[in-house]
């Protein structure tokens, strides 16, 4: 069984351009080999915006050395990048981004979302990539909710979207450079639901609505709170106080040095200095007009 390692919290939030009103529940500069793979998770919203003439969000920008998850909950969110990659995500979409080597991107809510406004929730995921993979070329895979399988899960508990890894034998359809588990998992009020997670895997469950309390210890964890447990052992079981929206992740942890500076994501500091000369200089690219 694993155990609770800690709870993570966001420490306050802050907007990401004028579109993202995000909690940042955890971030590279702090505890990046217990979170390794994973290394930055916002959570935008819930939140209401009103009807806007102009799309909000945040302008180009540059990222290397990792991948971006952005999974929409509510709202619509248009991207465009300098691999001519691009596509509005709605809600049950998942964009998984690739920076690799580099790319310059844009981050706006659709045309039509806002022009009605309404709900907006998402969650933006970062994920570490591999020394020997931190410099491959850049991609975008566009991942449409009819192309997220859905595991209904034991005794009614409710269920669960793989994005990516498996669960019970079904595969979602995310490519990954390490290995990784991507679950949308919604519990039924007041269900229990034991997850079997890797050994060995940092493992988290983040809680984006509701409340859960994990059975071994009573513990719990509410919105915007991420449940991070043991390397060790696989099993965990939970508890939905009410309805719950988790996101469940686990990957296989790099052990590799983890050297950030804001968009750039290396393993030494001269790779980081190397990055932003590239980017000053033109080499990641540029979004099409
Ligand atoms: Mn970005």
């Amino acid at each position: 069984m694993k155990k609770i390692d800690r709870i993570l919290r966001s420490q306050g939030g802050h907007w990401v351009g004028d579109g993202f009103p995000v909690r940042s529940i955890f971030a590279y500069d702090r505890e990046a080999q217990e979170n390794s793979p994973f290394l930055l998770f916002d959570y935008a919203g819930p939140y209401n915006f009103p009807p806007a003439l102009a799309p909000r969000g945040v302008g180009q920008h540059p990222h290397r050395g990792f991948e971006t998850v952005t999974i929409a909950y509510e709202g619509e969110v248009a991207h465009r990048d300098s691999t001519g990659g691009g596509g509005t995500i709605r809600p049950g979409d998942v964009q998984w981004m690739t920076a690799a080597g580099g790319i310059i991107h844009e981050e706006f809510h659709s045309p039509a979302y806002t022009k009605t406004g309404g709900p907006f929730r998402m969650v933006q995921l970062w994920v570490n990539l591999p020394q020997k993979d931190k410099m491959a070329k850049a991609g975008y895979q566009g991942l449409t909710s009819a192309e997220i399988p859905v595991v209904e899960l034991a005794n009614g508990a409710g269920r669960a979207r793989i994005i990516a890894g498996e669960m019970d034998g079904v595969r979602g359809p995310a490519r990954t450079f390490s290995p990784i588990n991507l679950w949308d998992v919604r519990l039924d009020r007041d269900a229990t639901v034991t997850l079997d997670l890797p050994e060995g895997h940092t493992a988290m469950v983040a809680v984006l609505s509701g409340h859960v309390t994990v059975t071994d210890t009573g513990d719990g964890a509410g919105e915007a709170e991420i449940i991070r447990f043991t390397r060790e052992g696989s099993r965990v079981t939970l508890k939905a106080d009410g309805d719950a929206m988790l996101l469940v992740m686990t990957g296989q942890p790099l052990g590799e040095p983890v050297v950030g500076h804001g968009p750039f994501v290396m393993t030494s500091a001269a790779d980081i200095r190397q990055a932003f000369a590239d980017f000053q200089s033109g080499r990641f690219g540029a979004v099409e007009a």
